[in-house]
């Protein structure tokens, strides 16, 4: 008995002692499992802080996470989901295991993704079934547990990752690493956010400045919005850009695109309305819509297109035109394009403002100011340049010379006002008479020039005699009868630029001395 007391007094011992042990492997198992958990954390952190160092696009960095994630977390299904530019739905992104075309775009409300980004916080759901008051993504009704972490870069709501069908010995590891890492990628992915707007901006600077060199060249008007347009879109993202100039009756008009085919609105028929609405709506030009499809007044069936930009070209306090851009889908327009937008269209606005002075100028310089004929410089100018070419080619050259009979009669008897609308009336009849090739002068006092290229002598003798019947039928000038004296003669090889104006001086000083108002060939 005593010998079986102590016996069974030892067994209890021993299996206490077991008991003992039991616990202590237990305790080191749990021990171990943290370790390696931690060091799979660990791990996991040091291969994110490496995949910055060789990923840098944005693209790059979430899909080269879900392959770690992917590694580390034993789960059936990875995936990122994005916000859509309107921040109202979540798209698919990138994933394993998901089957995208299946995943139609989820509204955030109402869902489990939704509420981690309202609380901005790791979600964990051990138990899907029992959730059935959030909508589902329908691909796959065998998802049973989920979880998600929210992505928020500068301040900003941007998309979600979602592991679901977790492996239960993953799912603490697979929460904590999700906390641990999800704060690190946010801050490289907002590095990369910061290096393109930086970029964007430098290259929007960039445009600025090539728009300013315009400055430098004197360009026409129509040059000028041609290199404008082509520039634009280094702007920012851009997905179409239009030009339009005001018409003579305030409408504007697209002038250049940029694609060449593109339209706002879609068509060239809406986009000519959208135009007139938007200049109507926004009568100092700057305009921005960040989406176009929010936007009640107008409607924009294309839905590539989300955002709109504007600025004015005006000069002289006019609003000459506009500049429209619009961005796709997935890029919102703020403050800073229409800033970026407003420098460029200040610039092409200078440019087209100095163009417009030269060119007047210019006019200023080549033109009679009294009948709005070109005068005597650029006669001698053209008539040099029409030889050359008539020289080069072997085509005829006409010319007409015409002188007002009694001119100073009209002035002595009406005055000079009067004298200077004979001069008007007579220019106005010669242009009535020519074709656009041909070019009237006013080469003195009351005598008139006129260069017919394309022209042998017979039928510029015809125009001759057609000016001299014109002029002579017009009585609009107080009902006085004006009649003119005219030479006509056409170049032949080898003659100066001055034999042939002294032979068509010549007859017309015959016209006159064989008594006026009538046409003398040389
Ligand atoms: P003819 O038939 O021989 O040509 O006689 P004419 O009276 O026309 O003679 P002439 O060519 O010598 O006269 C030219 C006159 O035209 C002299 C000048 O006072 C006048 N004249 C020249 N330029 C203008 C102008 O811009 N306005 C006016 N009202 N008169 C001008
Ligand atoms: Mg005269
Ligand atoms: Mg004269």
């Amino acid at each position: 008995m005593a010998k079986n007391g102590t016996e069974i007094g030892r067994i209890r011992e021993l299996e206490e002692k077991i008991a003992r042990q039991d616990a202590a492997i237990a305790s080191y198992r749990e021990q171990c499992a943290r370790l390696n958990a931690y060091k799979s954390e660990r791990d996991l952190y040091v291969e994110l802080s490496a995949l910055f160092a060789t990923a840098d696009t944005f693209d790059d960095v979430l899909k080269q996470t879900l392959d770690l994630l992917s590694r580390h977390i034993k789960a059936r299904y990875y995936g990122v989901f994005l916000l859509n530019a309107g921040g109202a739905n979540l798209r698919y992104g990138y994933g394993k295991g998901y089957k995208a075309g299946f995943i139609p775009g989820l509204p955030l409300s109402g869902t489990l993704m939704g509420d981690a980004l309202m609380e901005r916080r790791v979600l964990w759901i051990p138990n899907l079934k029992a959730r059935t008051d959030y909508i589902q993504l329908n691909q796959d009704p065998a998802e049973y547990n989920l979880l998600c972490a929210p992505l928020v870069l500068q301040g900003r709501d941007r998309g979600i990752i979602r592991l679901a069908n977790i492996d239960p010995d993953s799912a603490d590891t697979g929460k904590k690493m999700l906390e641990t890492i999800v704060p690190l990628l946010c801050s490289g992915l907002e590095r990369l956010l910061l290096m393109a707007q930086s970029r964007r901006a430098l290259s929007g600077l960039e445009t600025n400045f090539r728009i300013a060199r315009l400055l430098e060249k004197t360009l026409t008007e129509k040059s000028i919005l041609s290199e404008v347009c082509g520039a634009i879109p280094k702007l920012y993202e851009c997905a179409g850009c239009v030009i339009a100039i005001r018409d003579k009756d305030g409408i504007p008009r697209p002038v250049f695109a940029n694609p060449p085919d593109f339209h706002l609105a879609g068509n060239p028929g809406s986009g000519l309305i959208y135009l007139r609405n938007l200049v109507a709506a926004y009568p100092k030009g700057s305009a921005l819509i960040p989406d176009v499809h929010a936007e009640k007044r107008w409607s924009w069936p294309d839905y590539k297109i989300r955002s709109l930009c504007m600025a004015g070209l005006s000069y002289a306090n006019m609003l000459r035109g506009v500049i429209v851009t619009v961005g796709p889908a997935d890029v919102v327009y703020d403050r800073a394009n229409v800033n970026v937008l407003g420098l460029a269209a200040a610039q092409a606005s200078m440019t087209l403002e100095r163009a417009a002075y030269l060119r007047r100028q210019e006019d200023l310089a080549r033109t009679d100011g009294l009948t709005g004929l070109l005068n005597h410089r650029v006669f001698q100018e053209l008539l040099r340049a029409e030889i050359d070419r008539t020289r080069r080619y072997g085509r005829p050259l006409s010319m007409i010379l015409f002188d007002i009979d009694h001119f100073k009669k009209f002035n002595d008897t009406y005055g000079h006002q009067v004298g200077d609308e004979v001069l008007k009336m007579v220019s106005r009849t010669v242009r009535g008479v020519l074709r656009r090739i041909d070019q009237a002068f006013r080469y003195g006092g009351e005598e008139f020039a006129i260069l017919l290229p394309e022209t042998a002598l017979d039928s510029a003798a015809v125009v001759a005699e057609r000016i001299r019947q014109k002029v002579g039928a017009n009585k609009a000038v107080r009902n006085l009868s004006v009649t003119i004296s005219l030479g006509v003669t056409c170049f032949t090889p080898d003659e100066t630029p001055e034999m042939l104006v002294k032979r068509v001086d010549d007859a017309l000083y015959r016209a006159k001395e064989s008594g006026r108002n009538r046409v003398v060939r040389a």
